[in-house]
């Protein structure tokens, strides 16, 4: 049989494509094609579980506009579809003087984002985050938790209960394509689609090229470690806490998150990962590094913020630099504390200049789409990157469009 589209990759943007192409086009034929045996495998199930507000990101850019939209689209999600989530705020706080016209700066943009947002003085952060000390802070009402896997593993049920078919387990190995459609040649057997649409996350570049896509960037694996806070010291956070973020790297910077199971996280950091799929230290890809230090994009990278890696790569090889930047937030934190938990890879592209891709990208191709840089937010965005992934598309001659708001 052949599909009318085939979506690679059963992560959280998948697997939203998969279920806005199903409402898009009623009575297409979809199949979703997953590696691994089960949904949400990599970056999905290995995240910090916020529902993002929208503050950081530039005014006018996707993942501003997709995670104040996407932030609403999850939160209604979650609701009709009884998935655990709780929308607890956090608060970002400046702790040193040279932060403060960056804090300021973040409260002008979440403005302009149309994110709700609350300067705060040291006392009221205190009412809130009564261990946290800091010389001043901004409180984002919006933001919430939730797991993100479950959120995935929800999106699925809905592409099946819709008609669409999920193969787990089928490895994507080549793609061939001719006049009419491609041909997907999986670990599980070959698929035929006349359009695909890759959304294989840390692969995602690998994917493009196999299908002839130049997707002019190369996926950078950086791996984030987390500690958690023993149970016995889960009183130190009520919610949310984070620094200020580094204006360009605003990925970087431990936080703390209370998670949706009731434990309380403090991480990522970002170190360069020898693995795309690697979540020990010791994980090792001879193929994987290969390409990165081959990579001249990831060299200028490394040139141009060498001490800000130098500083991570501490922070991974040693508590008491990472409990010293979470002591920044909550002096009271010793290295007793924590304890080592889970790490996630994110899947970062990295143009040749050594410049980080920052916002979403798609790549079209011919009959083809391919997600190549979608990163924090888009666990939070993924109800609107799908959206806008089925809406980017052409239309199909032999395939009823339905138009406006998809139902949740
Ligand atoms: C440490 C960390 C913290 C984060 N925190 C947050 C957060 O708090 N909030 C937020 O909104 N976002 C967060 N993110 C970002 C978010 O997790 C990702 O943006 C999102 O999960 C990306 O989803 P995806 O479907 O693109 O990728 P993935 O979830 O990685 O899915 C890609 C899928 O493709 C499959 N695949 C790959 N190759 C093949 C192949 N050849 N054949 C078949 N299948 C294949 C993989 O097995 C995988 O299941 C975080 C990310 C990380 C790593």
């Amino acid at each position: 049989m052949t599909y009318d589209f085939a979506v690679l990759g059963g992560g959280i943007v998948g697997l939203s494509t998969a279920m806005a192409l199903g409402q898009r086009f009623p009575t297409a034929r979809i199949v979703v094609i997953e590696k691994e045996n089960r949904w949400a495998a990599h970056q999905t199930g290995h995240n910090s579980g916020v529902i993002h507000s929208g503050v950081y990101y530039r005014p006018g850019s996707f993942k501003a506009r997709f995670c104040r939209e996407g932030n609403r689209s999850m939160v209604e999600f979650c609701r009709a579809n009884d998935i655990p989530h709780e929308i607890c705020g956090k608060v970002i706080v400046a702790t040193e003087p040279t932060e403060l016209s960056l804090l300021e700066t973040l409260y002008e943009r979440g403005v302009e984002n149309g994110v709700e947002v609350h300067r705060m003085g040291p006392d009221e952060v205190a009412e809130v985050e009564p261990h946290v000390r800091c010389l001043k802070g901004i409180r984002v009402p919006s933001t919430g938790i939730v797991d993100f896997a479950a959120v995935a593993r929800a999106y699925a049920r809905i592409v099946e209960e819709n008609g669409g078919e999920l193969r787990l387990s089928s490895e994507v190995v080549s793609l061939r394509a001719d006049s009419r459609s491609h041909q997907i040649e999986t670990t599980a057997g070959t698929f035929e689609a006349r359009f695909l649409i890759n959304c294989t996350g840390l692969h995602s570049d690998r994917i493009a090229r196999m299908a002839g896509v130049d997707p002019g960037a190369r996926i950078v694996p950086f791996r984030g470690e987390y500690y958690e806070l023993r149970p016995e010291r889960r009183h130190l956070v009520r919610t949310l806490i984070y620094p200020v973020p580094n204006p360009d790297f605003p990925f970087l910077g431990v936080h703390f998150t209370k998670m949706i199971d009731g434990s309380v996280h403090a991480g990522p950091n970002a170190v360069p990962g020898l693995m795309r799929e690697g979540y020990l230290k010791s994980d090792f890809s001879f193929r994987d590094s290969l390409e990165t230090i081959m990579y001249p994009g990831f060299w200028r990278l490394a040139r141009r913020h060498h001490a800000e890696g130098r500083r991570e790569i501490r922070r991974s090889f040693s508590k008491a630099a990472f409990v010293r930047s979470l002591q920044r937030l909550i002096p009271e934190i010793t290295a007793d504390d924590v304890v080592p938990t889970h790490a996630g890879v994110r899947a970062q592209a990295l143009l040749p200049d050594g410049k980080l891709v920052d916002d979403f990208l798609l790549v079209p191709g011919a009959r083809s789409m391919h997600v190549c840089n979608a990163p924090s937010p888009a666990a939070t965005a993924s109800i609107e990157i799908g959206i806008a992934v089925a809406d980017s598309l052409p239309d199909q001659p032999n395939l009823r469009k339905v138009t406006g708001r998809m139902m949740l």
